[in-house]
Formats: structure tokens, sequence, C-alpha cells
């Protein structure tokens, strides 16, 4: 095994893999719920945490490296040093490991904000979600946890489970400003395939 430490993962064992960026169908597509957390389902988790924190993510989806399944982590460290009213009522851990995530409950007041996405480098949308969000998963030690976050936390945490079930940042933007968008990221993929030609 090729298992990196990466030393900003707080002693986290795992190797980074590639993000998926768009255009990719994968992004659009809804993952699956995984049958049980076994030894695979641990190493993708690791995998997960490792990859982004070296691209400077607060949170990552499965599917962003490419595997469709319903995995996410999330970096509540790094969240709860920038948002106190995340602070207020996050869990005592350094990243959340959850699978099979689901919403229980979300609060009626929103708030607008705007959101970036590894999968959508250099573009930032504005996203209005609920203050607040109680969710049930499986964490990475096959036990079933429910957690009521606020703030950036909660907001993450919707953002990851948009991402499980296909929808992403750009789906929250009007149809033509979608369209820009998805021909924007179509050019600059076909710049980094000519780019990739040209290096020796
Ligand atoms: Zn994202």
């Amino acid at each position: 095994m090729n298992n990196t430490f990466f030393p900003g993962s707080n002693g986290v064992h795992g190797r980074a893999r590639p993000i998926v960026t768009e255009p990719d169908e994968r992004l659009h597509t809804e993952s699956v719920d995984v049958n049980k957390i076994d030894s695979e389902v641990c190493s993708l988790m690791e995998d997960m945490i490792v990859s982004m924190k070296q691209n400077n993510g607060i949170g990552l989806t499965a599917v962003q490296v490419g595997v469709l399944l319903n995995v996410i982590v999330v970096d509540v460290a790094a969240i709860c040093k920038s948002d106190a009213v995340s602070r207020q009522a996050a869990p005592n851990v350094v990243f959340l490991r959850m699978a099979n995530t689901r919403v229980l409950q979300i609060a009626d007041e929103v708030e607008e904000c705007t959101e970036g996405c590894l999968s959508y480098p250099g573009i930032d949308v504005p996203v209005t979600r609920a203050k607040w969000c109680e969710v049930e998963y499986i964490d990475n030690n096959s036990e079933t946890k429910r957690l009521k976050a606020y703030g950036l936390l909660a907001r993450c945490i919707l953002h990851e489970v948009d991402h499980a079930k296909g929808i992403v940042l750009i789906d929250y933007l009007s149809r033509l400003k979608k369209q820009q968008a998805i021909n924007f990221f179509r050019k600059r993929n076909k710049m980094i395939t000519k780019a990739n030609e040209h290096r020796f």
C-alpha cells in the first residue's frame, strides 16, 4: 500500500486521490448507500480526508474522488476555527466520517452565503440554506449517530448531502448562468487537456 502520512491531517493515514471536476457525469449522479462499514469504506474515508486537506477543503463527498457511495467527510476542527456559530454545538471530533447520511430535520430559517466547491474550481455561488440541520449517519465504527449542526457546519453537511444526491453548486444558478458555468468548465477542461499534451 502506498499510504502516505499527511502532516495536516492529525495522524490520518491515507493517500490523496484525484478530485473529480466538471465536466463529469458522476457529479450529477446519485450515490448509493454503503452496505456495511468494512475496511474498504474505512480506507476510502481516510483517503478522502487526506484529499480534502491537500486541497484546502472543509468537506468532501466520495463522488468527488470518483466513488459513487454515500460517504462524506467533514473537517470539523477547521470549520469551528473560523465559525463561532458552528462551535456552539459541534461534536468533539477533528473529522466527521459519515456514511448513509440522512437529513432528519432542517430549520425554517434560512441564510444566504457564498459557497465554493473543489469540483467547481474558480466559481463561487450564493446558496440559500437552512440555518441548522439534524442528520443521522453511520460512523466509521458502524455506530448510528445523530447530529444537530449549526452555522457553517450545517451548511457544509448540507452541501455534501447534496453531492451524494447528485446535486451540485451550479444547480443553484439560474438556467442561463448554469449554462454559462457548464461552458466555462468545458472550455477549461479542453485547455487542461491541451496543456497536458505538451508536457515534457
Ligand atoms: Zn462540493
